[in-house]
């Protein structure tokens, strides 16, 4: 008898416990928010876009003002009121219009924020010096998001970028939160995807002997690749691995299993797509060509074709369409390419697509990167299918490297007897750009 008891009273002894300090963490919390809401502008700061392309979180919004500033600058505040700034770029029209950053991976880099919760507030000092923060209001359609940092030393971050309405005594306020904890990566979450271009019927370009296939030199570099990504403790997956290829449906690019999806699936935050060159005759001199997103700063770029250059002891490629810098590539599509796509639109009984300057050539690069690389294929042509990311909010920094020309005999002889130079040169520059 005693013991039926008393089993009961010390699961109530700890429900009112677990209660107790449960009201006393959500006090805190809310205090604190109530301390930092308390002190923002009536006015909102609000957001117009926002997105994550790699491992950047680039914001643009607007402040119904339009008397001249001193300083504008975006500021993680956590509950201890501590900041982070990041400046902001700014320009008074008939409203202030404010964002972090003209390029796509230039922004608030996600992967070097702490463990914490952070209000995110646009900060303005005026001309007399006085001090003001804006509480965040998301007016676009975007809601909230998660982040995984990329592997280093086996340890993940996952971000919750959220936002919220707050009502508590006599504040009523919409805000914009980061919240940051440490967790074990799951499963189906990677930090960087290596697409082997082409594949199955699409062999790619072939030598001029007709020996070799781009389809197979790719496939065994990826392979390569990856055990060396590896190595640096990054997680990652290939695209295709020459297994089950055709019935997983690798080659329909935008379906379950397509190459322009499999990176946004596992919430990827690189992607190499690797090619090698081609053109309908032999060449004497081939060399590198790093193709980057439009709009972006071009570091990484720059560092993979530099070192690619060095440890496979090759060299630039001598194109100049298209060239930003030795080794460095931007294609976009150009008035021509824009009207071509109209006609085909025209022909094939659908509305053209609304192509903004500045969208990339590559699919790859374009469709891969949802909203911060313009990307449209949205199914209303019927003969590519639909890429289900291309008006997401997220997406992965995407790379097309063309190794070298397969019909320069130099570069297939470098590309086939020296695969180590080349992976060792792709790994340098993945070690330095994420720095691990
Ligand atoms: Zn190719």
């Amino acid at each position: 008898m005693k013991k039926v008891i008393k089993y009961p009273l010390v699961l109530l002894f700890f429900c009112i416990l677990g209660f107790i300090l449960y009201s006393l963490f959500i006090d805190t919390e809310k205090k604190e928010m109530n301390k930092i809401l308390k002190n923002t502008n009536d006015d909102y700061a609000i957001i117009d876009k926002y997105f994550i392309y790699g491992r950047s979180l680039n914001i643009e919004g607007h402040i119904d003002m339009v008397e001249e500033i001193k300083d504008i600058s975006l500021v993680l505040k956590n509950f201890n009121e501590e900041e982070i700034e990041y400046d902001l770029k700014y320009e008074i029209n008939d409203k202030l219009e404010f964002k972090i950053s003209d390029e796509i991976n230039t922004g608030i880099n996600l992967d070097n924020i702490d463990v914490g919760n952070y209000y995110v507030l646009v900060k303005i000092t005026s001309n007399d010096e006085t001090i003001n923060y804006y509480s965040i209001k998301n007016e676009t359609e975007y809601k909230n998001n998660e982040y995984y940092t990329i592997t280093k030393n086996d340890k993940n971050n996952k971000i919750l970028i959220d936002f919220g309405k707050y009502n508590l005594e006599e504040i009523k306020k919409e805000y914009m939160i980061l919240k940051v904890k440490k967790v074990n990566l799951p499963e189906n979450v990677y930090d960087i995807v290596i697409d082997p271009g082409h594949g199955g019927k699409d062999s790619g370009a072939l030598s001029l002997d007709e020996k070799y296939y781009e389809s197979e030199i790719t496939l065994d570099y990826g392979k390569t690749l990856k055990e060396s990504l590896e190595k640096l403790g990054l997680k990652v997956k290939l695209t295709r691995d020459g297994t089950n290829e055709e019935e997983l449906g690798i080659y329909d690019a935008y379906g379950k299993n397509g190459r322009a999806v499999i990176p946004n699936n596992v919430k990827a935050k690189y992607v190499l797509s690797i090619h090698l060159n081609s053109l309908p005759y032999k060449i004497r001199t081939g060399g590198v060509e790093v193709y980057a997103p439009t709009l972006s700063n071009l570091d990484f770029a720059k560092s993979l074709a530099d070192n690619i250059v060095e440890y496979a002891n090759t060299n630039y490629s001598l194109g100049s369409t298209f060239k930003e810098d030795d080794g460095v590539y931007v294609r976009y599509l150009t008035d021509d390419d824009i009207e071509s796509s109209i006609v085909e639109a025209h022909n094939n009984n659908y509305e053209p697509y609304d192509i903004k300057p500045n969208t990339p050539y590559y699919f790859m690069i374009r469709e891969i990167g949802g909203i911060a690389t313009h990307a449209y294929v949205d199914g209303r042509n019927t003969d590519y299918g639909e890429n289900p990311y291309y008006d997401s909010n997220f997406g992965a920094e995407t790379y097309l490297l063309e190794l070298g020309y397969i019909v320069c005999d130099k570069d297939l002889n470098n590309i086939l007897n020296n695969k180590e130079g080349y992976i060792e040169g792709i790994t340098e520059a993945v070690k330095n750009y994420l720095e691990i």
